[in-house]
């Protein structure tokens, strides 16, 4: 596995190798390493020739008072997870490399970065859209893999990749869990023990959404509350938001017809968790 730190770099190696006719996937990560990444990673090594993951702890995506500094670095035990799923690049630059002196310009999306998370997070969206986009004018991938986990954003990067005639293929993947239900998150690590047992009740409280729809509940403010009876079970937890939306748009429904996006944010102490499921009707 080769570790590349320049810009110009990585640009080189994915030139000589599309020139060879070889199939690029690039998996976009901030290092800390997981099961939900390896996933990632292995749906790379299946349908592209080479496999290049990007490890960024992008600085433009944390506000002010988020966990930037905090945020879980281990460079080494991500380095050998990935030599171990045989990943041809590690594309792991420093700060100046990607927002190097007198770098100005940003990219948004301002429909999808609206409300969720863009609202609790400003800035943060504009943040991911911009390293997005570079690291996509970078490495220029085939294809780019993106959990499902952070549905927001992956439906976000979906559109700016259409508008912006990016050209790789944007692959969702579907959030790997721990056996109780919780999404696996580089975050986790912060919970202490009782935190820990009381994070899967954001999983328990969609999944009782989606039952409130496969049931034929219709109106988006009964699932809601379908969701909200789950999290009162808990103590520890407090809701940010739990909502139904439409999986395109990202708008609440009112009446979930065909498919609804069931999206939840929850606070455990200091730590917030995200999570969501895709509902079919
Ligand atoms: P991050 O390192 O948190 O920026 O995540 C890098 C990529 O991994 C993003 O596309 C995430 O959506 C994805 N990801 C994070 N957690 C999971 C998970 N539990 N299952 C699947 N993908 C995930």
């Amino acid at each position: 596995m080769d570790t590349i730190r320049t810009a110009k770099a990585m640009a080189d190696w994915s030139a000589a190798h599309q020139r060879e006719g070889i199939t690029i996937g690039l998996v976009p990560t901030m290092g800390a390493l997981h099961a939900g990444h390896r996933a990632l990673i292995r749906a790379a090594r299946l349908s592209c020739d080479a496999v290049v993951v990007s490890l960024f702890v992008n600085p433009t995506q944390f506000g002010p008072k988020e966990d930037f500094s905090r945020y879980p670095r281990q460079l080494k035990a991500d380095a050998a997870l990935c030599k171990k799923e045989c990943v041809d690049v590690l594309f792991a630059p420093s700060t100046d490399e990607i927002y190097p002196d007198g770098f100005q310009t940003t990219v948004t999306v301002p429909g999808l970065a609206r409300r969720w998370e863009g609202e609790r997070r400003p800035g943060h969206f504009a943040g991911v859209a911009t390293v997005v986009t570079k690291l996509l004018a970078i490495v220029r991938p085939t294809a780019a893999f993106f959990g499902q986990k952070d549905f927001q954003q992956s439906a976000l990067v979906t559109r700016l990749v259409a508008d912006l005639n990016l050209g790789a293929r944007v692959i969702v993947y579907p959030t790997v869990r721990e056996a109780d239900g919780l999404a696996l998150s580089s975050r986790n690590v912060y919970l202490t023990k009782d935190q820990r047992a009381a994070a899967p009740v954001l999983f328990q409280a969609l999944k009782a959404g989606r039952t409130a729809i496969r049931d034929g509940i219709k109106a988006g403010t009964k699932i809601q509350q379908a969701m909200r009876d789950v999290m009162k079970q808990e103590r520890l937890a407090t809701i940010d938001y739990l909502a139904v939306c439409d999986p395109e748009t990202l708008e609440p429904l009112k009446q979930v017809r065909d498919r609804a996006v069931l999206l939840g944010a929850i606070r455990i102490g200091k730590i917030r968790l995200i999570d969501n499921l895709l509902v079919k009707v």
